[in-house]
C-alpha cells in the first residue's frame, strides 16, 4: 500500500479543518449524510436509465452505527460507490479550489465563512476525527477499496473485502478535550437531534440501531433491553411538505445545509404550481453573493427532480441569467425520467416551468423592495450588477422584465430610488432623467456640473457602478423619458434669454476660444464659455456616446480597445479667471498658453482623468506660483 500525498491545495483546506476552531463541528454529519444521499441519487439515476440493473430502489438506505469502545462512528450507504481511481481523485483533491482563492482574497475571513461557503464536504470529517477510513465498492465492480488518512500527512488506498456496492465512512473520533467532548457525537440522542436538525428531508431512510427496553415476557416488572433498527428522518422532502407545517428555522437549515451557505437566505419562495405545468418549487434568494458569483466558473441552475429522482443538479434553463443567484429545487412528474440532458434543455415543460419561476422570483423581489427596502438594498448591493447585466447584456431586449427592480442613488433623497420614483417626482419643466457618473457618491457630488443642476433643484441619479452607464444606454427610454448625463456638453437647462446671453458671450470671445483650442490641439474638440458652473472655474464635458466615466471603465478593462471621449473644455462665465484670460490673450501670449494648459489639466483632475503630462503641469504651476 503506497502512501499518497494530498494535492497541496487540499492539504491547506484539510489543515483548516483539522485545526479549525469552528464551533459548528456538528455539521460533519450532515455533510457525510448528504454525500451518502448523493451517492444513492446517482445509483437511482443509473437504475432509471437501465432497468436491468440488479438493484432494488426500496432497499436504498443510509446507516449509522456507533462503536463506543473503538470510539468510531460509521456512516454507510448503498449508493453508487467509488472505485480506486475515484477514491484517489475525489478524496485526494478538494473539488472546489475556490475556498483557497477565497482565503487568499479575504485573508481576514473567518473559518465559519470558509467552511460555510464551500461546505468543504467530506473533509469536514476531520474536524471531529483523528483518522478516517472510507471503504467503498463501486456498482458493477468486483473489487472494493479502503482509503485511510490521519490528516495532512497523506492517505493510503488498499484492497478491501466489502461485498455490497456502496460506501462506509468510518470516523475515529478525536480525544475529548476540556473544550470539546467529541464523544458526545456517539450518543444516540445527539445523532437523533442532528439528523432532525439538518437531514430530516433526506429522502432515503437514515437508520440506526437503537437500544430500547421492554417488559420481560412472563413478568410484571422486569425489563429487558433489546435493540431495534429505527429510521431517524421523516424522509419527506421539505418542498413536498405543506408550507404551514414548515418553520422558518427548517427552511433556513435546509438552505444552509443544502446550498452550503453560512448565512440564512434573504427570502424563501415556496409554492406548488398546478395547471399547465405541475411542479413544486422551493427557491431561495441568498443574503449575499457567494465568493465566486462574479467569476466565470459560477454556474447558475436549480436542482431538478422528476418522479422523486434527481435528474439534474444544475438545470440552467430554469433560471434566466439575471436571476442566476437564485438557489433551489424544482420537483415535477411531468418530465420523463430517461430524458437526455440535451433534450431537457429544450423540453417544453422545462421552458414552461422556467417562465413560472421567473414570475415568482420577480414578484418576490418586488415584495422585498416595497416591504423591506433595507433588505432590498442589501440584495441589490450584491446582485444588482447581475440584473443590470441582464439589461445591457441583452442590449435591452429583456429590460422590461427587470426595469422595476433597478435602484439608483438620488441626489435629492440621499438614498436609493427606483426609476419610476424618479420620473414620478420630476419637475414639470423637466424633460429628461438626469444622471452623473463617478466612482463614489462623494466624488460625484463634487463634480462642477452636478453643482449647477442641483442648484436648479433637479434630482440627479448618481451612478457609481461600472455597469451603470451601459445599463442606462441599453434602457434608452423609461416611461417615455430619455436619460441625460449632466456632464454631457449638450445638457441644456437655460431659458431662451440665458441662451442668447451665452451665445453672445461666446461670440465675443470667439478668437480667444479658438486660440485655446489650438493650444490644446487634439485634446479637446471645443472650448467654450458656459453658464453651467457655479464656483468652479472650468469643467470638461463629453460629446456623444462615450462619457469620460465610460472611457475610464472601458480603458480599464483587460484586452479592450482603448477609447477616448470627445471633450469640450468649458469656462465659467462668472469666474474671475475668464477676465484674466481675456487680458492675457490681448497682452501676453506666452502666459496665455500656460494658463490654458493649466486650466485644461485642472478640468481633467476634477473629472478624475489622468493628466497627460504631469511633469509639464508641475513646471507650469511652479512657474505661475513664482510670478
Ligand atoms: P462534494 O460533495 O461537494 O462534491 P465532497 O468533498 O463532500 O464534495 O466529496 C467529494 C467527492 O467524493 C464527491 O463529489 C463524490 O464524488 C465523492 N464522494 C464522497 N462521499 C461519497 C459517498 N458516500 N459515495 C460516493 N462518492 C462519494
Amino acid at each position: 500500500m503506497k502512501k499518497k500525498e494530498f494535492k497541496s491545495s487540499s492539504k491547506r483546506v484539510l489543515d483548516l479543518m483539522i485545526n479549525s476552531i469552528y464551533t459548528n463541528k456538528e455539521i460533519f454529519l450532515r455533510e457525510l449524510i448528504s454525500n451518502a444521499s448523493d451517492a444513492i441519487d446517482k445509483l437511482a439515476f443509473e437504475k432509471s436509465k437501465d432497468a436491468k440493473l440488479n438493484i432494488n430502489p426500496s432497499d436504498f438506505k443510509i446507516f449509522i452505527s456507533v462503536n463506543k469502545s473503538d470510539r468510531t462512528i460509521t456512516i454507510s450507504d448503498n449508493g453508487i460507490g467509488m472505485d480506486e481511481e475515484e477514491l484517489d481523485k475525489s478524496l485526494g483533491t478538494i473539488a472546489e479550489s475556490g475556498s483557497l482563492r477565497f482565503k487568499e482574497e479575504n485573508p481576514d475571513s473567518k473559518d465559519s465563512e470558509i467552511i460555510g461557503q464551500f461546505g468543504v464536504g467530506f473533509y469536514s470529517a476531520f474536524m471531529v476525527s483523528k483518522k478516517v477510513e472510507v471503504i467503498s465498492k463501486k456498482i458493477g465492480s468486483d473489487d472494493s477499496y479502503i482509503w485511510t488518512s490521519e490528516g495532512v500527512e497523506g492517505y493510503t488506498i488498499g484492497k478491501a473485502t466489502k461485498k455490497e456496492n456502496g460506501t462506509d465512512i468510518i470516523l475515529y473520533l478525536k480525544d475529548d478535550t476540556e473544550d470539546e467532548k467529541y464523544s458526545d457525537f456517539m450518543e444516540e440522542y445527539t445523532i437523533r437531534n442532528l439528523i432532525k436538525k439538518y437531514s430530516d428531508y433526506i429522502k432515503y431512510p437514515i437508520m440506526m440501531e437503537v437500544e430500547n427496553s421492554r417488559l420481560k415476557e412472563g413478568t410484571k416488572d422486569e425489563y429487558e433491553t433489546y435493540t431495534e433498527v429505527q429510521t431517524l428522518n421523516s424522509m419527506k422532502p421539505l418542498w413536498k411538505k405543506d408550507k404551514k407545517d414548515i418553520s422558518e428555522e427548517e427552511y433556513n437549515n435546509f438552505y444552509t445545509s443544502k446550498f452550503s451557505d453560512y448565512e440564512k437566505p434573504l427570502k424563501v419562495i415556496h409554492y406548488n404550481a398546478e395547471g399547465l405545468e405541475n411542479y413544486k418549487a422551493l427557491l431561495f434568494i441568498p443574503s449575499h453573493a457567494p465568493f465566486d458569483y462574479y467569476y466565470k466558473e459560477y454556474k447558475k441552475g436549480l436542482e431538478l427532480y422528476t418522479n422523486g429522482v434527481l435528474i439534474m443538479d444544475k438545470c440552467e434553463k430554469l433560471l434566466p441569467d439575471y436571476y442566476s443567484f437564485v438557489k433551489g429545487v424544482v420537483d415535477t412528474d411531468d418530465i420523463p425520467l430517461n430524458i437526455s440532458r440535451e433534450t431537457l434543455q429544450n423540453d417544453r415543460h422545462v421552458l414552461g416551468i422556467a417562465k413560472g419561476i421567473e414570475t415568482k422570483i420577480h414578484s418576490a423581489l418586488i415584495e422585498l423592495l416595497t416591504k423591506d427596502f433595507e433588505g432590498y438594498k442589501k440584495f441589490f448591493k450584491d446582485f444588482g450588477n447581475q440584473i443590470k447585466f441582464g439589461i445591457y447584456g441583452s442590449y435591452g431586449i429583456n429590460k422590461d422584465k427587470v426595469l422595476d427592480l433597478l435602484i439608483f442613488y438620488s441626489s435629492k433623497k440621499k438614498d436609493f430610488i427606483t426609476l419610476k420614483e424618479y420620473v414620478d417626482s420630476m419637475k414639470n419643466d423637466q424633460k429628461e432623467i438626469y444622471y452623473a457618473c463617478g466612482e463614489t457618491v462623494e466624488k460625484i457630488d463634487l463634480l462642477p456640473q452636478v453643482e449647477m443642476v442641483k442648484e436648479k433643484d433637479f434630482d440627479i441619479l448618481y451612478l457609481t457602478d461600472y455597469a451603470d452607464e451601459f445599463t442606462i444606454g441599453a434602457i434608452n427610454t423609461f416611461m417615455e423619458k430619455t436619460f441625460k448625463n449632466v456632464c454631457d456638453s449638450s445638457l441644456d437647462l437655460d431659458t431662451k434669454d440665458e441662451k442668447e446671453e451665452l451665445s453672445k458671450l461666446n461670440e465675443e470671445s470667439k478668437d480667444m476660444l479658438s486660440k485655446m483650442k489650438d493650444i490644446l490641439k487634439d485634446k479637446v474638440s471645443d472650448v467654450k464659455i458656459t453658464d453651467k458652473l457655479k464656483n468652479h472655474p472650468v469643467c470638461l464635458t463629453s460629446n456623444g456616446a462615450i462619457s469620460t466615466q465610460m472611457e475610464k471603465v472601458i480603458n480599464a478593462m483587460p484586452n479592450s480597445e482603448k477609447v477616448s471621449s470627445s471633450l469640450t473644455l468649458e469656462i465659467n462665465d462668472s469666474h474671475p479667471i475668464l477676465a484674466k484670460l481675456k487680458d492675457l490673450y490681448k497682452d501676453d501670449e506666452k502666459q496665455f498658453e500656460k494658463y490654458t494648459k493649466v486650466l485644461y489639466a485642472q478640468s481633467k483632475l476634477i473629472e478624475g482623468l489622468p493628466i497627460d503630462n504631469p511633469t509639464e503641469l508641475s513646471n507650469l504651476v511652479c512657474d505661475l506660483l513664482s510670478k
